[in-house]
């Protein structure tokens, strides 16, 4: 019965030593999350601050000169001639057709952030998505 009671003295002794290192870890753990938190805060702050925001038109130039804007939140196929085709769609806008050799435009996939474009090079194309706050700056 001593034997007993000694180790059970001894268990409750290494079980309160270990909750005591895991509250230990806790507070480590802590740290690192609002560690973890402000850096992601802070990388969030420097993508705004580079001007990736949300899209809201989309500009078509065509030889440098502008071929039409359209509002990126309405789908729509835009057909600059039967063998180059644009789309808007879900907020995006991306090549759809394009009869260039390399058709390196259709692969490139879509833009939507502010500032973002896709060109055609061969067809010479381009297509830049503006934000909100870009058009007072927009002249000519
Ligand atoms: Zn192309």
């Amino acid at each position: 019965m001593i034997m007993k009671k000694t180790s059970k003295i001894a268990y409750r002794r290494a079980g309160a030593c270990s909750r005591r290192k895991l509250w230990k870890n806790k507070t480590w753990f802590k740290d690192l999350l609002l560690f973890v938190l402000l850096i992601s805060a802070a990388f969030v702050l420097f993508l705004a601050q580079r001007g990736g925001g949300e899209g809201k038109t989309v500009e078509v130039w065509q030889n440098g000169k502008l071929y039409g804007t359209y509002a990126i939140s309405t789908d729509r196929v835009i057909e600059i001639n039967p063998h180059i085709g644009l789309e808007i769609k879900d907020g995006s806008v991306f090549f759809a057709d394009s009869d260039c050799p390399r058709r390196d435009c259709l692969r490139a996939g879509a833009a939507n952030k502010a500032g973002q474009c896709i060109i055609c090079l061969p067809n010479r194309i381009t297509v830049k998505v503006r934000g909100a706050g870009e058009l007072d700056g927009v002249t000519g």
